[in-house]
């Protein structure tokens, strides 16, 4: 089976546990406006990729990704499910770490067909890290372009006793769009009630693709924009980490 690949990096260090081997898909339904990955957006612009190709060239780095293994991450791997699945089906063969980096987008629990599709792939993922976006569902429609409620079911499906998965969520900082205290707040109440939500990571917007947006002829979407200060992130997660604390209490939410 092939795979649409953007790129590989062979000593990841923030893409999950220990040091991984990290494979970048090509093709995202979504259009945030802070990515910094817009070549990844067309599935056609990546490279045909085997599994053996891919398995046998991660077997020349196994010896240096101690306590890693690998993670895909994209664009949205979701869009080649069923890739990603036989990818990560094949890597628990050889007893490798395989980590999903997604924003959760396209799960549904009504499509029983895609739903079967999820839990062949819950199978053989040990570990999801979870982009969510934002937490309103309006103002994630106007950040993406997606619909919230895909990844929202998607953290509730990871839950579930039969395709339990770790989670670590990650959110991305952007002054005016997620940077206030209620979304913050909300976010975490959210998340409280999640035993399986296991790490959280919060990053700071930064505008480093805007000479990558202008080489392909884009505009780009947050123009002006400044980077978020690395301070402001670790004020965020503060937030955060009291709505997730008030919700383990049973605390009525600050914000309703
Ligand atoms: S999900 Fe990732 S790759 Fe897709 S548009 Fe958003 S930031 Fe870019």
């Amino acid at each position: 089976m092939y795979g649409y690949i953007h790129s590989i990096e062979t000593m990841g260090t923030v893409d999950g546990p220990g040091l991984r081997y990290v494979v970048f898909t090509s093709g995202c339904p979504l259009r945030c406006k802070y990515c910094h990955n817009p070549d990844t957006w067309d599935i056609k612009n990546g490279k045909k990729m085997s599994i053996d190709e891919i398995l046998n060239d991660y077997a020349e780095y196994k010896p240096y990704l101690k306590n890693g293994g690998i993670t895909v991450s994209g664009g949205d791997p979701l869009v080649q499910i069923d890739f990603v699945t036989k990818l990560f089906e094949e890597a628990k063969k050889r007893d490798i770490h395989t980590c999903l980096d997604t924003s959760g987008t396209s799960f549904s629990f009504k499509n029983q067909n895609r739903l079967e599709k999820f839990k062949k792939l819950a199978k053989f993922t040990d570990l999801v890290m979870l982009d969510i976006k934002h937490i309103d569902s309006i103002q994630y429609k106007t950040l993406t372009g997606g619909n919230l409620q895909e990844t929202l079911e998607f953290l509730d499906f990871l839950s579930k006793e039969e395709t339990y998965c770790d989670v670590w969520i990650r959110h991305v900082i952007v002054k005016g769009y997620t940077y206030k205290t209620e979304y913050l707040y909300k976010l975490g109440y959210y998340l409280g009630s999640y035993k399986n939500v296991k790490a959280l990571d919060v990053l700071p917007y930064h505008d480093m693709a805007v000479n990558k947006y202008a080489e392909l002829g884009l505009k780009y979407p947050l123009a002006g924009m400044e980077a978020m200060p690395k301070d402001n992130a670790k004020k965020a997660r503060k937030i955060i980490e009291a709505g997730i604390s008030d919700r383990i209490q049973n605390k009525t939410a600050q914000y309703s």
